[in-house]
């Protein structure tokens, strides 16, 4: 089956190089194109990146040209119309309305948008209904270019954890702290003498952004747009000296009642991507891990190849029902692999320009099929 060709804007940093280790084998996407700044543009890759990652860069990719961060600097042709986009958010405000107003699907890491009525924010597991959103933006209108969006590293985790106890129960309050992995902040990131022995109680609007970002996951999609989850989300982020993997301990007020085996029966039977042949999708989303000191960034980051989220010492809470620890990789699962996951259902969907060659149209479902 021929490979439809993606580019990566923001290509030589960290959830970029993640981008070209998750696609390097992709059955259906194969990287044509990648961008970075001016600093960058014009270099080969592997002139242009500190490759940071424990796979080798691949020799194709190493000798690719870095193009310029906008679709004018790259000839109609070579330009591919499914661009992934990891750039900082003020870069990505001013970038990928250009790429989307070009024709491309923008595929994006960033917070840009990730608020703005008419952009979908997605978790395919949680709510792929809201990718009916693009619909309304105006460069789809005009150009068949679009943005969707993924969430902050640490809510993808949380809402999986959620979804299924919402779905079940309801959710009316969750207070979460989140214990961040220092690779969350991009390359080079924290100094060293700020995180070595240390914890930084503090990370840049990353509070604001989990707690409005888990009302609109949430959320339901209607006619007027997205109704926000109705519970109140209280968070408090850390950053630690963990290299991947972000921890967070949650505890949880439940609508109804929920039981020990209810909570546990609702995570482990939750599989709403089975059987749709998504290549990125892990086969449980979320796993629950019964070990008394788990779940670990070092020992349970990789499962699902960094997919799942793993969650582990439920027991009661004296202030809210319900207290549990999760574990998801920020990278993977919280930035480029949902990304690559996001741009699979969309290929599904056939909301990729000409991708009824790569997704077969039979299989095609309504988005609501896949929430
Ligand atoms: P990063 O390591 O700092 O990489 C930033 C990338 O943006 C580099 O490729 C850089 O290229 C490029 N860039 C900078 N200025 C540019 C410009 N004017 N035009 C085009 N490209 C430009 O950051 P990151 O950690 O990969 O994060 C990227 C985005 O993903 C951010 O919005 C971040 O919040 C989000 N995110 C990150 C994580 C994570 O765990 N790291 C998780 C979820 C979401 P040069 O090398 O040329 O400077």
């Amino acid at each position: 089956m021929e490979r439809r060709k993606v580019g990566i804007l923001g290509a030589t940093g960290m959830v970029g190089q993640r981008f070209i280790q998750l696609l390097e084998k992709h059955p259906w996407f194969e990287v044509s194109w990648l961008a970075a700044s001016d600093r960058s543009a014009g270099k080969t890759y592997g002139e242009a990146c500190r490759w940071k990652l424990d796979t080798p860069l691949p020799a194709r990719i190493a000798a690719m040209t870095v193009m310029g961060n906008t679709p004018e600097q790259t000839a109609v042709s070579e330009l591919p119309k499914i661009i992934f986009a990891a750039l900082d958010s003020d870069i990505a405000r001013e970038l990928e309305p250009k790429f989307a107003a070009a024709g491309c699907a923008v595929v994006s890491n960033s917070s840009a948008f990730r608020m703005t009525a008419d952009v979908p924010l997605v978790v395919p597991e949680v709510n792929a209904d809201h990718l009916e959103l693009l619909e309304r933006q105006s460069w789809r209108k005009d150009s068949g270019g679009y943005i969707v969006t993924n969430p902050n590293c640490c809510a993808i985790g949380l809402v999986l954890a959620l979804k299924p106890l919402e779905a079940r129960f309801g959710i009316e309050s969750l207070f979460v702290s989140t214990m961040q992995a220092v690779s969350g902040a991009g390359y080079p990131g924290v100094a060293s003498l700020d995180i070595l022995g240390n914890v930084v109680p503090f990370v840049k609007n990353e509070e604001e952004k989990l707690q409005e970002e888990v009302g609109k996951l949430l959320g339901r999609y209607s006619s007027n747009g997205i109704e926000m989850l109705d519970a109140k989300v209280s968070a408090h982020c850390n950053r630690v000296a963990v290299e991947d993997g972000h921890t967070e301990c949650v505890s949880i007020k439940l609508r109804t009642k929920a039981s020990r085996e209810d909570v546990l029966a609702a995570w482990n039977e939750f599989a709403p991507l089975c059987g749709h042949g998504l290549p990125t999708a892990p086969d449980q989303p979320v796993e629950f891990e019964p070990s008394v000191d788990r779940p670990q960034p070092r020992l349970d980051r990789m499962r699902g190849k960094g997919m799942t989220t793993t969650v582990g010492r439920l027991r009661e809470c004296s202030l809210l029902d319900w207290k549990f620890v999760l574990l998801s990789h920020n990278t993977i699962r919280g930035a480029a692999g949902a990304a690559v996951l996001n741009a699979e259902v969309l290929a599904r969907l056939g909301k990729l320009a000409g991708s009824k060659n790569i997704a077969q149209r039979a299989a095609q479902q309504p988005a609501a099929v896949l929430a």
